[in-house]
């Protein structure tokens, strides 16, 4: 995995500040946002995308992250997005999701 940029974000070889890290997961702002909020949601263990995911337990825990931010940077009444790029569809080969906002109300796709 020496190759996969958020694998060399969890162990160190590439810095990056932290909006919030523990064991488990990571959570740092994307590089190239397109939005005034977009933050990745980074489990830190190498797994290629959502349908590869197993483990129970990291599933809710990302979630209760992903939810956790979505509160702590304000978004609940502001409209907000989660994505999760997968099955090829996605640019980095290692599971993470998008929180992007405000989105505004209603905003359809
Ligand atoms: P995806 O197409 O879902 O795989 O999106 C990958 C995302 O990772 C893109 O939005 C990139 O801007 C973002 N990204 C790639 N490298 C970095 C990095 N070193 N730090 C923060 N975000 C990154
Ligand atoms: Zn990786």
């Amino acid at each position: 995995m020496n190759d996969c940029i958020f694998c060399k974000i969890s162990n160190g070889e590439v810095s990056k500040e932290f909006i919030y890290q523990d064991k488990d997961i990571m959570v740092f702002p994307d590089i190239n946002p397109v939005k005034p909020i977009h933050l990745l949601i980074v489990p830190r263990i190498h797994v290629k995308d959502f349908s590869s995911l197993e483990d129970n337990s990291l599933k809710v825990k990302i979630f209760d992250t992903v939810q956790k931010m979505a509160k702590e940077q304000g978004l609940e009444d502001k409209g907000y997005r989660i994505v999760a790029n997968g099955g090829g569809a996605q640019h980095v080969d290692h599971l993470h999701f998008h929180l992007l906002g405000p989105m505004g109300s209603k905003v359809g796709w």
